[in-house]
């Protein structure tokens, strides 16, 4: 492994080729030929069930003797596909695939990377709508939910493309110097190790990988347990793109068996997480543990869970306060983790607002993720379901039920869990503290706009927060001291945009710097100065036989 190895010092005239960056446009789901468009897309996915997904390792498909079945959380007895479930060993093979295709990818100019990025983004786009329908059977997630993630993927990569060329080519410092020539190059490090989460399932990792191929890494992606089909997905694409062997090695399988491996590998550069806050803090510590042949400190960017508030004042225009209320809380079933899993409403207007919450609980209807109406669809596994329903009980113990609703018969069918909220929820309270990661409110009173404040700012957590409130010395008062990494004013506190709303917190909700921000890309690169005095006197010729 040359961990030095040269960044190409031309970007291709690649700048000149591409358009100013634009967010990619959801699906209006308003207009019938999107739904038309949607429904196909259902049916001819479903059309191949079962997918099979299997390893890819230095470009060759692979089998393995254990294999993950992969029922739709929507109804458990539909087998959506299998996937291959990598062992240590075959992990390691990968992570020796990617170090092998390293010296010729880093090698690649600038343009050459931006071009796969953008063609990637193009082939995505084009199949956009069968990604998207994937998603529905596998990850549970509504038509507008799973189309939103595929946007984000394809906004990852274009975002990413013109990153890298900012960033890639040397910028040279203080030019007017005389006598001496100064510039910083910013170079890859090696091996990245990309672990996603299921719940934003192409999004998450391809933002991940897009930004270690743009800085000239190769890579090892665990793809979440639940969701390695549309992942698999991509992977084709990628392959499609021309990516050659080796550059993406694709590994599903378990967390603790193929994730924990790229852990302990002395030859993987860096982690790139995103789940949950045990599991970030695992890859932390494990990562931390210098291995035998191990020639670097290992990074770590681990993007973790939260518990976020949505603060309500006296002032706020409830008619909006309500319906972004739930959309951040029950939006997915509460399986963000940007969801407002606390609903903190200043006494004064506490009266007013309950019996319309309850009421706006009430009216979501709960459905299978195929069905168009759907608002709340199926928690993601039996896992998660039973957690949820833990603490369900809780909220019943620590608070009082304000609403909570039955999933009938849909229960059976799939994991489905109705909405709740419990009111009387202190902010010692588990349910104040935990993040739940289902649809699961938890209502709490404040005294006045600073107490909100002081309670909003008491977990451990600093993802995301929001206040409702038509007083401007309150927003101000909150742009300050509500500590959060993603604040937002009277609106829904999901779905932040690449390149508008960078994102990411800190505190127990992760480090590293934002998603889809200026900074990002800094942390897949290694920066070096080179200094050169230009005051040299005269030419000396090469003694001995020339180089090469
Ligand atoms: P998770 O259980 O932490 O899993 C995330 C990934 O880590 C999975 O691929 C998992 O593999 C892997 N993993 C588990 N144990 C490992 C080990 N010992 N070594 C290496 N990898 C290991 O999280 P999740 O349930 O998929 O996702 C939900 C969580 O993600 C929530 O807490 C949510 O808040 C958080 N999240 C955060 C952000 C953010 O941007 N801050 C965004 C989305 C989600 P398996 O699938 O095989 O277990
Ligand atoms: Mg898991």
């Amino acid at each position: 492994m040359t961990e030095t190895a040269p960044l190409p010092r031309t970007t291709d005239g690649a700048e000149g080729l591409l358009p100013p960056f634009r967010n990619e446009p959801p699906m209006d789901f308003a207009r019938r030929e999107c739904r038309e468009r949607f429904e196909r897309a259902l049916e001819q996915i479903r059309a191949r069930f079962p997918i099979e997904a299997p390893l890819v390792i230095g470009g060759a498909r692979r089998e393995t003797a254990e294999t993950l079945e992969i029922y739709s959380p929507n109804d458990t007895a539909l087998l959506v596909g299998r996937s291959a479930s990598a062992t240590a060993a075959d992990a390691d093979e990968a992570i020796a695939a990617a170090e092998r295709a390293f010296r010729d990818w880093t090698a690649t100019t600038l343009g050459e990377r931006v071009g796969f990025l953008v063609n990637l983004a193009a082939r995505l786009r084009e199949e956009r709508a069968l990604l998207a329908a994937l998603e529905v059977f596998e990850a549970g997630k509504p038509w507008r939910e799973a189309d939103a993630d595929i946007c984000e993927a394809i906004d990852f990569l274009e975002y990413y493309a013109r990153e890298i060329l900012r960033l890639g080519a040397p910028i040279a410092l203080q030019p007017h110097i005389p006598g001496e020539r100064n510039e910083l190059l910013h170079e890859p490090l090696g091996v990245v190790g990309v672990i996603g989460p299921w719940n934003f399932p192409l999004a998450i990792p391809l933002g991940m990988l897009s930004a270690a191929l743009a800085a000239g890494n190769t890579a090892v992606w665990k793809p979440a347990e639940q969701t390695p089909l549309v992942t698999w997905m991509a992977m084709q694409a990628m392959e499609r793109c021309g990516l050659p062997a080796g550059v993406v090695n694709f590994l599903p399988g378990r967390g603790e068996i193929a994730g924990q491996r790229l852990l302990e590998s002395p030859h993987v550069h860096m982690i790139a997480f995103t789940g949950s806050r045990e599991v970030g803090l695992h890859i932390l510590r494990e990562c931390q543990v210098v291995r035998p042949g191990q020639r670097h400190v290992k990074r770590v960017v681990a993007e973790m869970g939260g518990k976020n508030a949505i603060i309500v004042d006296a002032s706020a225009d409830i008619d909006a306060a309500v319906p972004d209320v739930l959309y951040s809380a029950f939006g997915y079933s509460g399986q963000k983790c940007s969801a407002c899993s606390r609903l903190i409403v200043v006494e004064d207007v506490y009266a007013e607002l309950l019996p319309r919450l309850r009421a706006g609980i009430a009216s979501l209807k709960v459905a299978p993720a195929w069905d168009p109406g759907c608002q709340v669809g199926p928690l993601i596994d039996g896992d998660a379901r039973r957690k949820v329903e833990e603490y369900l009980a809780l909220g019943e113990k620590e608070g009082r039920t304000l609403f909570r609703g039955e999933a009938g018969d849909l229960a059976q069918q799939g994991h489905f869990v109705a909405p709740a909220a419990f009111e009387g929820i202190e902010p010692q309270h588990r349910l104040a503290q935990e993040e739940v990661f289902g649809p699961v409110l938890a209502v709490m009173r404040a005294r006045d706009f600073d107490h909100a404040l002081d309670i909003a700012n008491g977990t451990e957590y600093a993802l995301t927060g929001g206040v409702h409130s038509r007083t401007p010395s309150h927003l101000e008062l909150a742009r300050r001291r509500f500590r959060v990494g993603n604040l937002y004013f009277n609106r829904t506190i999901t779905g932040a945009i690449v390149g508008r709303q960078p994102f990411g917190g800190f505190g127990m909700s992760g480090i590293g710097s934002k998603a889809g921000g200026p900074d990002y890309l800094m942390q897949f690169l290694l920066a070096r100065t080179v200094t050169e005095n230009l005051m040299r006197h005269g030419f000396a010729p090469l003694t001995g036989s020339p180089p090469g």
